[in-house]
């Protein structure tokens, strides 16, 4: 079913994939180097130059392989012999050792839980598979890496626990004062280890600032290998396609299946996107978004227009411009018409994702998290008779209390899960918002 969609056919070693530059379909380089660089430096976005359809087998046999052996054909289809095979099957299955079920809401919607790692979000899956690839192919250079990182909250905890104890790897994390939640706070600061956390006396953006000077400091760049744990790499965008293969393996009837995927820079969309391109059988995609309606009105108008991001329930997809949009694009030739045929947008009001929190939990007792429920929504009110639905449940409920109290009046009692947090250290240090006194840190 895979057609080629870009001209240009690079040469390559043999049984290696490469991946080439969204913006220049001529610029190409080996795995390896898409993870360590992150980024092209024309400023596009890796993306694979094949992608592999699976053999029919696969996906006969596909509910009695192990979680593991399902992801590790899916990741060496697109990495090749670039890992060892028996090494991308450890690195795979360190990655997914927790549950990813695929509960039942009601009769035709499913969600599938992406909660149950070690930070209560999807974002672990990627950062566990991003820090293990980095940490093999560190161990062949002598010099350790120091991963920085600006965090609002969840990327920035994800990626502690991803590459907390992982040899040859320091990160730096930074997180603006004041401004994550509680929970957030201990998920960034009590790992210690080869984790060190510096709060910054400033806003997120004060973060990302000082970030950007350190990549652009020629005297620390000599001193430090720095590298970024971006949420675009490409490492962590593979990893996420495993999960798509999970819900269907769970699932008993594979007809007319509808996906609805809760989005901000739609990096899982994308990633659902290279699940079906190498043969799973979903039968069409819904981008669900908060108020930030700029792909679902892309997908109307044709016409893509970023804007400001504005602040809402779901702020995990507070996005204004997607940056996975590009990589969507590229998978499509950039044809609207195409795209269309295969995904349509949905987007929720603040007030309605209040109201679909509270009407799921009183009908069928099931606790959605403010992302989840925009793609619960989707569904409840898109699916057509024939179909059956599936949403991404991106985060566990409980980091997101405050909101879960505004829907109910009342918020349920998650101190004994909260408490395996509670009861740690945190350690961090403080700093102002210049860069020097960030720099005087790192060296
Ligand atoms: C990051 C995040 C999203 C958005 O995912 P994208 O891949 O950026 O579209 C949705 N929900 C939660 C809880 C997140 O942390």
């Amino acid at each position: 079913m895979y057609r080629l969609y870009f001209r240009h056919q690079p040469t390559r070693r043999t049984g290696d994939m490469n991946f080439f530059s969204t913006n220049n379909p001529n610029h190409s380089v080996d795995f390896q180097s898409a993870v360590l660089n992150s980024l092209p430096q024309d400023n596009g976005l890796y993306f694979p130059e094949n992608i592999p359809a699976l053999p029919t087998s696969f996906f006969k046999d596909l509910t009695s392989k192990s979680k593991a052996d399902i992801g590790f054909e899916v990741a060496k289809a697109f990495i090749g012999n670039e890992i060892p095979a028996d090494r991308l099957h450890q690195i795979v299955s360190e990655t997914i050792d927790f549950e990813l079920p695929l509960v039942e809401v009601s009769p035709c919607i499913h969600a599938l839980e992406l909660f149950h790692g070690p930070t209560w979000a999807f974002k672990d899956v990627g950062a566990r598979f991003l820090s293990r690839c980095t940490g093999y192919f560190m161990e062949a250079q002598d010099q350790e890496v120091h991963v920085l990182v600006a965090t609002s909250g969840d990327t920035g905890s994800a990626v502690a626990a991803g590459f907390h104890g992982i040899p040859g790897i320091r990160v730096t994390i930074l997180f603006p004062r004041g401004k994550v939640s509680g929970i957030q706070q201990l998920q960034l600061t009590t790992w210690g280890g080869n984790i060190r956390a510096l709060e910054v006396d400033g806003t997120f953006d004060d973060c990302q600032a000082l970030v950007k000077q350190a990549f652009l400091d020629k005297e620390l760049n000599a001193k430090l290998r720095l590298s970024s744990a971006n949420s675009i790499n490409i490492a962590r965008l593979i990893p996420q396609s495993f999960y798509y293969f999970y819900a269907f393996q769970q699932l008993p009837d594979w007809e007319n299946v509808v996906v609805a995927v809760p989005s901000g820079n739609y990096g899982n969309l994308t990633a659902g996107l290279l699940a079906w391109k190498m043969g799973l059988p979903i039968h069409r995609f819904i981008a669900a978004s908060n108020a930030n309606r700029i792909v679902p009105d892309y997908l109307e108008t044709g016409t893509y227009t970023p804007k400001l991001s504005v602040q809402t329930y779901a702020n995990a997809m507070d996005v204004g411009a997607p940056s996975n949009f590009t990589r969507m694009n590229t998978l499509f030739a950039q044809d609207h018409a195409a795209i269309t045929q295969h995904i349509s947008g949905f987007s929720l009001t603040d007030p309605d994702i209040l109201h679909e929190i509270k009407t799921v939990y009183d009908r069928h007792h099931y606790l959605l998290d403010p992302h989840g429920a925009i793609g619960h929504a989707a569904l409840r009110t898109h699916l057509q008779p024939h179909e059956q639905g599936i949403f991404l449940e991106t985060a566990h409920p409980v980091k997101f209390l405050d909101v879960i109290e505004k829907a109910l009046g009342t918020a349920p009692d998650y101190s004994a899960k909260v408490r395996q947090w509670t009861s740690k250290t945190q350690q961090f240090d403080s700093i102002p918002k210049d860069y020097l006194s960030f720099r005087d840190r790192l060296m």
